[in-house]
């Protein structure tokens, strides 16, 4: 038990902080509408709620706060070592929302961020201008429900509607939009777009209860991911983080038959395999906030900077999954990070 369960926590947004240059922008205007009851406070800029000292990311977890800013500078960012770039030469990544609606053990986000608050930029529009600037010297995969999961906040926020309709006007740019909701219905009516890619981040359903919090079922994830191949879109499935318990084969191996008996393995663009990863300073803070956590205590290993499970471990677990998930895919669509790229 932590020091907040008997504690009771006003629900998400009773506060929204918002910039004063993000006053009137359209967004925000839709945002303050959808919660009427909430204590609207003015500031001048996101860092003056976001970045003060002393704030306790788990507390905060519980009842996070809302704060809409605008956004001023570069926020196309090149993809880093421990991500995927499933082949593409250049691979970005975007974030329109700082931080997330789900509150998942082994997020690095905890790691990374002073505060657990949610900060949405209002004004899409800007970033849409930089991925412009960007395609007109090369090609681009963008990955944009990163830092956040953007799907999760459809019904608040319908930027992922916003994205797929710039993706279709857009042929050099293609979008990875990563989920662990039960979203799709929020945009099940659009039209599928070469484009863009619905990535469904599959974990086995015991997992998922202990560590994925706020997340959408294992089978919930797999209706929307069958759904959305049904009807045509390109889709990925994400076994990343694979974790570590006793027993995983077991878990792991009926994750892969449950997934592959409810999404046509016919349909699915590609899927990728992970090991647990994350940066060395990072980890350190995730341990500080979430003291109680035997998975972030787990002795991981540090290799160039980065911890992840000691190497024959992973690949023991990684190879064992790309053989299950090999029964239904051929190679080329099965992509492994296992400490390189
Ligand atoms: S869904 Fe992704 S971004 Fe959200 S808490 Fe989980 S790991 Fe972090």
């Amino acid at each position: 038990m932590n020091n907040f369960e008997s504690v009771s926590f006003k629900p998400a947004f009773s506060h929204i902080y918002i910039e004063e240059k993000a006053l009137h922008h359209q967004v925000t205007e839709q945002i303050l509408q959808k919660f009427p009851r909430a204590q609207q406070t003015i500031i001048s800029h996101y860092k003056d709620v976001f970045c003060r000292s002393r704030q306790q990311f788990g507390l905060q977890k519980k009842s996070p706060k809302l704060i809409l800013a605008k956004r001023e500078n570069a926020c196309i960012y090149e993809g880093a070592r421990p991500c995927q770039s499933f082949g593409y030469t250049h691979f970005y990544y975007t974030s329109s929302v700082m931080n997330c609606l789900y509150d998942c053990e082994y997020c690095y986000l905890q790691g990374m961020y002073p505060s657990a608050n949610l900060v949405v930029f209002v004004n899409l529009e800007e970033t849409f201008r930089q991925v412009e600037e960007l395609l007109q010297k090369h090609p681009l995969y963008l990955c944009i429900s990163y830092d956040t999961d953007l799907l999760g906040l459809e019904s608040m926020l319908g930027y992922v509607r916003q994205w797929i309709t710039f993706a279709k006007t857009h042929e050099n740019l293609t979008i990875e939009i990563r989920t662990k909701s039960a979203n799709y219905s929020k945009i099940a009516d659009l039209t599928p777009s070469d484009n863009v890619i619905l990535a469904w981040t599959l974990s086995p359903q015991e997992i998922a209860m202990r560590y994925e919090h706020g997340t959408a079922t294992t089978a919930a994830r797999l209706k929307g991911a069958a759904l959305a191949a049904a009807n045509g879109w390109n889709v990925r499935l994400c076994f990343d983080p694979v974790l570590w318990q006793k027993n995983w084969q077991i878990s792991y191996e009926q994750l892969v038959t449950e997934t592959f008996e409810t999404v046509s393995p016919n349909d699915i663009l590609d899927c990728s395999i992970g090991q647990f990863r994350a940066a060395k300073d990072a980890l350190k803070r995730m341990r500080k906030n979430r003291p109680n956590s035997a998975l972030l205590q787990y002795p991981y290993q540090l290799q160039d900077g980065v911890y992840q499970y000691e190497q024959a471990r992973a690949v023991e677990m990684t190879e064992q999954i790309k053989r299950w998930v090999g029964n239904y895919l051929p190679p080329k669509k099965i992509f492994l990070w296992q400490g390189e790229d």
